[in-house]
């Protein structure tokens, strides 16, 4: 790479990354990305897998998307993909509790509940943790049995401790577009029309950044390329190394952040072996599995497919296929292929917005961007957010 400065050198080839990039370009800033792995989407993850039929994919990660993502929609429209959103149906998450699927509101307690819906009106979130918020709103017992297992899938870790005011925030929604869509192969289909609009370097992890004059150094394995302006769209944790050694008090606030491991195991299945009706996902109540993401909501004739997200380090491999089965109610012998990663989500805790504050007094009137799924929540249109406040403050617009 001798010679050539890169206008946006962007870490990261997640959706927050792509994002800063193509919103970068809609400022006439070039840039280039560099991916660790050889998988573009990072936590957006679409396996597919090959049937006699064709592929069939599932989502290993990100798997929902509204209407309210109005900075995802705002690129798909620019790279040509609005048009291609697959409409999801409507369906019901059910709970997995002692041994059995039981619906949502079998498992609710309607004294508690009425007894302290009052206190709706009454709490803020700020400064308390989801526990203590929907604890109050719902009443203790409603909140252990249902709604936090149920935020447990949505965050895909234990949920209480996070800040009650990082989970559903409202946004806007485009009422013209489909209340929840993916794409044509899965959320995948988006990353790779972004991707192919983009200059990106893929097996290329950045181990290390220099300030020179008037640029950055980036430091890779065997390589290193100057950039005037650096987007870090990694990890809070992996921002921290690549930053420990140049601006170690930025460096400092980023390793507080925590990071909770899930284990995801998919599986595909002939449609008629499954008793089980058509159903968003299952929540595990206190089990070895946050949440089981189901693929009915694009229906198949053929097939379908579940992702199980298990807490880490409970059960091994055989461990987690044999739970998969007990819970679809199956044989082994009924599963068609499966598929295995593992994923990474902050796990955001009460100060977070303070840290953050630190972070960005710390960037101030620096050409040197941090974005990710860590900042005001974990969410697909969360990271795009931060992007989108990143690129502002660097390129103006
Ligand atoms: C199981 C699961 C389910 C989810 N469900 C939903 C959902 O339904 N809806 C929703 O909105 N959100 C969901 N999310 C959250 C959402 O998918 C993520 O927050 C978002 O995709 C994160 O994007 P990101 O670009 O910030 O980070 P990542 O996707 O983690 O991307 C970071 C990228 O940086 C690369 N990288 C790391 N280190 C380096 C390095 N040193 N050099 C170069 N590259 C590096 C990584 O390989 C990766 O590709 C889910 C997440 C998970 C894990």
């Amino acid at each position: 790479m001798s010679g050539r400065v890169v206008d946006l050198l962007v870490v990261g080839a997640g959706i927050s990354g792509l994002g800063m990039a193509l919103m970068a370009r809609r400022r006439g800033v070039q840039s280039l990305i560099l991916e660790a792995g050889g998988h573009l989407g990072g936590a957006i993850n679409s396996h597919r897998f090959e049937t006699g039929e064709g592929l069939f994919w599932a989502e290993l990660g990100g798997h929902t998307c509204y209407n309210s993502y109005g900075n995802l929609l705002q690129l798909l429209q620019e790279t040509g993909q609005l048009d291609s959103l697959q409409p999801k149906q409507k369906l019901r998450y059910w709970l997995q509790h002692q041994g059995r699927l039981t619906s949502i509101p079998s498992q609710l307690n309607f004294p508690e509940l009425l007894g302290v819906l009052p206190r709706l009106w009454m709490s803020g979130k700020e400064g308390r943790t989801v526990a203590d918020y929907y604890g109050r709103i719902i009443g203790r017992r409603n909140f252990r049995r249902v709604l936090g297992p149920a935020l447990d899938a949505v965050v895909c870790q234990p949920a209480a401790d996070f800040p009650a005011d990082a989970l559903f925030r409202k946004k806007p929604r485009r009422k013209e577009i489909v209340r929840s869509f993916t794409g044509p192969q899965g959320l995948q289909s988006f990353i790779e029309g972004m991707a192919s609009q983009l200059e990106i370097r893929l097996h290329s992890p950045v181990i290390g950044l220099e300030r020179g004059e008037g640029h950055y150094r980036v430091q890779l394995e065997n390589d290193a390329i100057e950039a005037k302006s650096v987007a870090l769209a990694v990890a809070p944790d992996i921002a921290a190394g690549i930053l420990a050694g140049s601006m170690p008090d930025l460096a400092a606030p980023l390793q507080e952040i925590e990071m909770a491991a899930i284990e995801s195991h998919s599986v595909l299945l002939k449609a008629d072996r499954l008793a089980l009706p058509p159903l968003a996902g299952i929540i595990g109540v206190a089990d070895d599995f946050y949440s089981a993401v189901s693929r009915d909501l694009v229906p198949d004739d053929h097939y379908r497919a579940f992702t199980f997200h298990f807490r880490p380090e409970v059960l091994d491999q055989t461990g987690r296929l044999g739970r998969i089965c007990q819970v679809l109610g199956v044989d082994p012998d009924a599963i068609e292929s499966q598929v295995g990663c593992s994923n990474r989500l902050p796990a955001l805790r009460l100060g977070h917005a303070e840290r953050v504050s630190r972070i960005d007094k710390a960037l101030q009137g620096n050409p040197l961007a941090l974005t990710g799924n860590w900042f005001s929540g974990v969410s697909i249109e969360d990271s795009l957010i931060r992007s989108d406040q990143e690129c502002r403050r660097l390129f103006g617009g």
